[in-house]
């Protein structure tokens, strides 16, 4: 299996070499070069499987040369979670897909837990023995699932840069009192758009990546332009379908439509993939915030950039270039890389492109677009508790006002809508929506948000506000570059 970047189909590697590289040189995406199926039978045998088994089955198709590490592996990554790490559950007759039981109880670890081995064994199958730093720009929950998935990996440091006002205050307080001695935390002054951009600018700057080499290190990325993190992604659609046929909810090949809370588009984009490979999928919903560019884009075949960024409730969505759709749009154009480039460089340029009326139709067939503004999101989050008990986080609850709107559309029918983060990484926020007033003190918010919902508070987020800051920085955007090279210079590998 090999992969080709976005940018420059020429530019061509292995698995391993894509996902130790992070993103193409020529600033594309790697995507595969082609497409892996899974057949009714394989489907079938999925369903006799537990998690970690479906994951290590599907990633062995696009990581064949890990593939006899891969189920140790993800057996070992989704230890780390409490009970089945993809559960499908019910609420009010609605299927929702649970994705937040890691260790940092949101989705991103269902990747985060697993990418460490898949680096490591993809440096070894390489025989690379440069330390690799790991290079993350985060919108709150990337930041901290990569810290504890790498924290005191050998041959590994993480550096993590969030944007400084635009995170949750436990999100915040998850990172800056990150343990490990091979990690290292800053905020950034602007937003996670500053963010990216900046540490996207540090992997396209070839002089500043000898420099690094010159301290024996190689830099990486874990955020969802790496493959290595798109992949353990793919996994838990295909577990949900096979979890929904085993318990007789849906017929083996009958078509299921997924609604995704969507920012960096990493995770409705594995849906894609899953689709690609054969998953019986009817349409896939993309739920936005009030950051709401591709709901726009869905209607209009604009990606359109000139609108003023907002600060929602759903911190992690907030997101204007969202990086993931380049991969979506290189397999609309008919994998197009020279029109791929152009597009990404006239977006950087000029804030924008569009798409001809055919392409826009083989996206519109497929994807359905709709977002909620904070308001709607409050109102939901108490709607389905008063409703059901169920207590939604904001950004999953952006996307079951989707589901609710799509299926006024198209008509009742089913929907898994994917659940991302705890409501416990967003209390003030929840607590508001079911009408209750948010305690000042931190720990008291947790423990009463526990009072008022059946949700178990998990220990490691109660420890919280207790721990000691270890990370209290924050860097100008242009300054990112200077603190990595003091971090290796005084970090130099032996
Ligand atoms: C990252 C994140 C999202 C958005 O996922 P993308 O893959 O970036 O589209 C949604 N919800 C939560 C809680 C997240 O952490």
């Amino acid at each position: 299996m090999y992969f080709v970047s976005t940018r420059n189909k020429n530019c061509r590697v292995s698995g391993a070499e894509a996902v130790v590289g992070g993103i193409a040189p020529d600033g594309g995406l790697y995507v595969p070069e082609t497409f892996p199926t899974v057949s009714a039978d394989e489907r079938a045998m999925l369903v006799g499987m537990d998690y970690p088994q479906r994951a290590a089955f599907i990633i062995s198709k696009y990581l064949p040369e890990l593939r006899d590490g891969l189920e140790q592996w993800c057996e070992k990554a989704y230890s780390r979670f409490d009970g089945d790490p993809a559960p499908v559950v019910k609420a009010d007759g609605k299927y929702l897909l649970e994705l937040w039981h890691g260790p940092t109880h949101a989705f991103k670890d269902m990747a985060l837990t697993l990418l460490p081995y898949l680096l490591t064994g993809s440096k070894k199958a390489l025989k690379r023995k440069d330390k690799t730093l790991i290079l993350v720009a985060t919108s709150g929950d990337t930041g901290k699932a990569a810290l504890e998935g790498f924290r005191d990996v050998d041959g590994t440091a993480c550096m993590v840069f969030y944007p400084e006002s635009g995170v949750s205050g436990l999100q915040k307080l998850q990172m800056i009192t990150q343990r490990g001695e091979n990690v290292f935390v800053s905020a950034i002054k602007g937003n996670f758009d500053d963010a990216q951009t900046a540490v996207k600018k540090v992997f396209a700057d070839s002089g500043f990546k000898d420099k690094l080499a010159q301290y024996g290190y190689n830099l990486s990325s874990a955020n969802s332009i790496n493959f290595g993190r798109l992949v353990p992604q793919i996994a838990y659609y295909f577990s949900a379908y096979a979890d929904l046929t085993d318990c007789g909810e849906i017929e083996d090949g009958e078509k299921i439509s997924f609604c995704v809370p969507t920012g960096n588009f990493g995770n409705i984009l594995a849906a894609y993939y899953a689709y690609r490979m054969g998953l019986p999928i009817k349409h896939l919903i993309c739920a936005s915030n009030s950051n709401s560019v591709l709901t726009d884009f869905l209607a209009s075949g604009s990606y359109d950039l000139h609108r003023p960024f907002h600060k929602t409730v759903s911190p992690s969505m907030d997101i204007l270039i969202s990086s993931n759709f380049e991969r979506l749009i290189f397999e609309t154009s008919g994998r197009n890389d020279a029109l791929t480039a152009e597009r990404m460089k006239s977006l950087c340029e000029s804030g924008g492109y569009r798409i001809g009326a055919e392409e826009f139709a083989k996206i519109n067939s497929l994807f359905k677009g709709y977002c909620a503004s904070d308001e709607i999101t409050k109102e939901t989050i108490g709607e389905v508790f008063d409703e059901s008990g169920y207590i939604l986080d904001p950004h999953s609850a952006v996307a079951v006002y989707a589901r609710g709107r799509y299926e006024k559309d198209f008509g009742e029918s089913k929907v898994v809508t994917v659940c991302t983060a705890s409501p416990y990484k967003f209390v003030p926020c929840v607590l508001e929506s079911i009408g209750e007033s948010v305690p000042a003190d931190e720990k008291k918010a947790l423990e009463k948000l526990e009072d008022e919902t059946a949700l178990p508070l998990p220990d490691s987020l109660k420890e919280l506000p207790a721990l000691e800051k270890r990370f209290t920085g924050s860097a100008e955007k242009d300054a990112v570059k200077d603190v990595i090279s003091d971090y290796v210079s005084s970090h130099r590998t032996e």
